[in-house]
């Protein structure tokens, strides 16, 4: 058996509980149908399939139907190579892009009517080097029919604008003033969300209601391609990947729930502060701002390095809960390490009632699914996924790139960094990791593929993910464990804050190894 190079370290971190919160209790009798994908798959629209149950070690760890258990060995090569990690934390010292845009979302919810009101205002500042003659801006929720309906739209100063277009997602938006460089204008949108019965990151489902892309936005601007925008990929009534591309910027944010809000407690992006009945949330730095709203959760805190690491879970999983809080812990830790510190005063890990997972700025989602089946072993989805979910908190959120266009630039690195996880804290499972989570699926598939490949989701997720994940340890072998996590921290420095790309990341290799990469980059890429 080939064993994977290893390496270790001491985990420590100070547990601060506090104490379960318990919200209203609902009874929901669970007939699981598990669908265990890292941050890809949903449904759209159709309920989802009656999948087989898992077996209690679940081993087709991103299976979006049953496949049998693969018993196959590694086909990884790989040579034994004890690694001493990086030996102290740096602080995050990167200079913040500056004009960044700006989100003032006020919204009013409705939990049980399932109906909201916002008022946004984008403050908005032309960063590029040509003038402006509109702004673009992308509404995500008009993917679901009759669920966003424009109240109004102005400029700053409350003034009507006309003349703008509407085509699909993508609303043209004429300025009154070309807007020169460095310049800075205001869009008011105001609008009512009807959210769509949608097992996913956006709508309602049985135990919770879920915001993310819920707001227009405005799209990075690229000097030479425009407005970057993508469509979403629906194959198979399943979403594949994220089309969303988005810069950093800033959100000052305010929740009000109309009903019963005594019963309803929120996850978000960011910790709230509470006054007179709206909770107001500061968020800087973020591609999105996401919220999770449920009359159902079971929450548990634990505080590590200085970071509040809080699950929202249902009833029946209040012991995963506590076991998530405590995987993402060390996944922080092992990845504060490698790179820099999360630099967030607090992550929320919250129960996904829908049968996916799912990456936002300084919150995941984990389908209950995976806390349902949570074994107290570490050969379980739980441990295998909560690591990954937690590693886009530096490749996505940090770190971001074109996710419809390069996807492997988050999710090979993201799959890769779980058997990082297990390298570090279950050394003996590294083999069965491999085995079980990527090789046994013999994948096929370029690396670089993007989300609109044929095939749908089971074809994204080989070539992206798991061919992802074989190209990541080839790499390191061909380099070596130096230069590999060098240069790993390099990319992920040099890179914070901005949209990288497949160059950014190769010459992040290139300054600390001058190996032959033309081998690999046949072997996995499509040039
Ligand atoms: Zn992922």
């Amino acid at each position: 058996m080939v064993k994977i190079g290893q390496f270790s370290f001491l985990v420590e971190w100070a547990g601060c509980e506090v104490p379960l919160r318990k919200s209203t209790i609902l009874l929901i009798v669970l007939a699981a149908a598990l669908a265990l994908s890292a941050c890809a798959n949903q449904q759209v629209g159709a309920p989802v399939g009656s999948l087989p149950a898992p077996q209690v070690q679940v081993s087709e760890a991103t299976l979006a139907a049953a496949e049998p258990s693969p018993t196959k060995e590694a086909v990884i090569p790989t040579t034994a190579r004890p690694t001493a990690l990086p030996e102290t934390n740096q602080a995050l010292d990167i200079p913040k892009p500056e004009n960044r845009t700006h989100y003032q979302l006020n919204l009013i919810l409705n939990y049980y009517t399932r109906y909201a009101v916002v008022d946004e205002t984008i403050t908005y500042t032309n960063r590029s080097s040509q003038s402006l003659t509109e702004l673009v801006v992308v509404v995500p929720p008009k993917y679901f029919p009759g669920s966003f309906s424009l109240r109004s739209l102005t400029d700053g100063n409350g003034s009507p604008i006309s003349g703008w277009q509407e085509n699909g997602v993508r609303f043209s938006i004429p300025l009154a003033a070309p807007l020169a460089p460095g310049e800075k204008t205001s869009l008011k949108f105001s609008y009512q969300l009807n959210l769509p019965s949608h097992e996913g990151t956006y709508g309602v489902s049985g135990r919770q209601t879920n915001l993310t892309n819920w707001y227009p936005y405005i799209p990075p601007f690229d000097e030479e391609k425009g407005w970057i925008i993508h469509p979403q990929q629906v194959e198979n009534n399943m979403l594949v990947g994220e089309y969303v591309v988005a810069e950093m910027s800033d959100f000052d944010v305010s929740l009000q729930l109309t009903d019963r809000q005594e019963l309803i407690e929120v996850a978000a992006s960011a910790p709230a502060e509470e006054k007179n009945g709206t909770r107001y949330y500061h968020l800087e730095l973020a591609r999105g701002f996401s919220f999770s709203v449920s009359d159902s959760y079971f929450e548990h805190e634990i505080t590590q390095d200085g970071v509040r690491i809080r699950s929202y879970v249902f009833m029946e999983a209040q012991e995963a809960g506590i076991a998530v809080t405590e995987i993402a812990a060390q996944a922080l830790k092992l990845f504060g390490q490698l790179y820099y510190p999360y630099p967030r005063e607090m992550i929320s890990i919250v129960a996904a009632d829908f049968l996916h997972n799912m990456e936002m700025d300084g919150m995941v989602m984990i389908s209950y699914g995976v806390f349902d089946f949570y074994n107290k072993t570490p050969k379980t989805n739980l441990t295998i996924l909560t690591p990954h979910e937690i590693s886009h908190q530096w490749f996505y959120s940090m770190v971001g790139s074109d996710q419809a266009q390069e996807p492997w630039l988050d999710e090979a690195l993201a799959t890769y960094h779980e058997v990082l996880y297990y390298q570090t804290y279950h050394p003996d499972l590294v083999q069965w990791w491999w085995n079980n989570r990527v090789d046994g699926f013999e994948p096929k598939g370029y690396v670089n593929s993007d989300i609109y490949l044929s095939g749908g989701y089971p074809s994204y997720r080989d070539a992206v993910y798991l061919r992802g994940a074989q190209f990541m340890q080839e790499l390191r072998d061909v380099i070596g464990d130096d230069a590999f996590f060098a240069a790993l921290k390099d990319y992920a420095v040099s890179n914070t804050y901005q949209l990288a790309g497949r160059n950014d990341f190769f010459a992040a290799i290139a300054r600390h190894s001058q190996a032959d990469l033309n081998a690999l980059l046949a072997k996995f890429f499509r040039n």
